[in-house]
């Protein structure tokens, strides 16, 4: 749009953020209002709001207190394309306090400072993009796996999603019947890790409103009914110099993967367990991290292995094509409940973590686990959010990332759900959590 339709639009632009329970967040303003000086009254309470909708109990928040929505010029997307929805504009936000310090509790300056960590003290840089699977509740045809039929029947979903994540600079890559009943995934191209947060928060918001444009309800919820397949969003990253080079890559080790990207794995690995109730925060994120789901259930680093945490992935080389700058992680244990700037910002602190303890490179799992027998000795991930949080509360490390407001938060947050879920029936649980996410 060019500077003069910009004045004299109606359109709309919201200024976002995503909270403790991953939903998006914020207030709207006159795009023709908007300028470099703006930013946008906000509230610390509201970062306890959990996925039930309402501000918890025992947060250190109350009903005092004032922050900025300052938005990110280099953050600003414009959907167009919704059916019969007007075409409106998205600039995400950093929290920060009333004269414009950053809030230490902000998720996105969370990611924004193991960046910069990660930057300063190794000379790292990092692309990453993330993987979404959801599923279409709506649907009550037979549904068949990966099947040109499922990919149809969605039409013109399909076609219009994939139209306006490309129009609004997402780079769309791949839109696909996944295996699960009645489940589609949908990629997009790797960038800078807070860009790619800000696409993951936006990129849920589109496909929610698109179904509901067409009558019909998506869920990206780990499981969307007892014994249905997962939903997973999974996490893909390599590590760079400050060139962009790959630091990931070295043809002579294990995996290919280099001294360095080891190290780094090392700590993803040593700290899951402790972290997985930020990356696997619902109650039935645990009915997905099961072994045999193509989810995780151990903390592992594997070459090619749809069951590990994190997964060394394979590269392209048809026609000569180098693999040097291809090869990089997937980390699969998280869901849609975790934040997408902290499960980013706990993905690289781990790794962070790793190097500054000097940790032996991880050990490459080649082919399947044998779990009978050689990979027994293999870590397993808590079985349930409340094993997940006692990790977390005792690891002292991983505490040390947080400032204590924001892990109070969280463990209040969590602690409400909890409450409230757990009395009920697997089916209700699956229930309550596909109408949040
Ligand atoms: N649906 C699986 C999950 O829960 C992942 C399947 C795949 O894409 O490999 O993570
Ligand atoms: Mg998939």
């Amino acid at each position: 749009m060019t500077q003069q339709e910009a004045n004299n639009t109606d359109e709309l632009i919201f200024i976002a953020t995503s909270d403790i329970a991953a939903r998006t967040k914020g207030r709207s303003m006159r795009l023709a209002d908007f300028n470099e000086n703006t930013s946008i009254g906000w509230v610390p309470a509201n970062l306890g709001i959990g996925p039930l909708g309402h501000i918890v109990d025992n947060i250190p928040f109350g009903s005092s207190g004032d922050l900025r929505l300052l938005p990110d010029h280099d953050a600003v997307y414009r959907i167009d394309g919704v059916p019969d929805k007007p075409a409106f504009t998205v600039a995400f936000a950093d929290l920060v306090e009333t004269n414009g310090t950053p809030w230490e509790a902000c998720p996105r300056t969370f990611l924004r400072n193991a960046l910069q960590e990660l930057r300063d003290d190794y000379g790292i840089t990092s692309n990453a993009t993330f993987e979404h699977e959801f599923v279409d509740l709506s649907a009550t045809e037979d549904s068949h796996p990966f099947s040109f039929q499922s990919f149809r029947r969605l039409e013109p979903i399909g076609t219009q999603l994939m139209s306006i994540l490309h129009h609004a600079g997402l780079q769309p890559e791949n839109w696909l019947p996944e295996y699960a009943k009645h489940q589609y995934e949908v990629t997009v191209k790797p960038t800078d890790p807070v860009t790619a947060g800000d696409r993951a928060v936006l990129l849920r918001e589109i496909v929610y409103e698109l179904f509901d444009a067409h009558g019909r309800e998506a869920s990206f919820a780990p499981v969307v009914a007892p014994g249905s397949g997962g939903n997973g969003v999974h996490v893909h990253f390599s590590l760079n110099n400050l060139d962009g080079e790959t630091l990931t890559f070295d043809p002579n080790r294990p995996g290919r993967l280099s001294e360095l990207a080891g190290r780094f794995a090392a700590g993803i690995i040593k700290y899951a367990p402790a972290l997985t109730a930020l990356f696997a925060p619902l109650v039935t994120s645990y009915e997905r991290l099961a072994p045999n789901n193509w989810s995780t259930a151990r903390s592992f680093l594997g070459l090619q292995n749809r069951e590990a945490l994190l997964r060394i992935c394979p590269t392209n080389e048809i026609a000569g094509r180098d693999p040097a700058p291809q090869l990089h992680f997937e980390f699969r244990a998280s869901d849609i409940g975790a934040n997408p700037w902290l499960l980013l910002g706990v993905i690289y602190r781990a790794g962070l973590q790793g190097l500054r303890e000097s940790l032996d490179p991880e050990e490459v799992i080649v082919g399947d686990l044998d779990l009978e027998g050689e990979h027994r000795r293999l870590t397993q991930l808590p079985r349930s959010l409340n094993e997940a949080l006692d990790l977390l509360k005792s690891n002292d490390v991983v505490r040390s990332w947080f400032p204590a407001s924001f892990l109070e938060t969280f463990i209040a947050v969590k602690h409400d759900e909890n409450v409230f879920v757990q009395g009920r029936s697997l089916a209700e649980q699956c229930e309550v959590y596909s109408r949040v996410y």
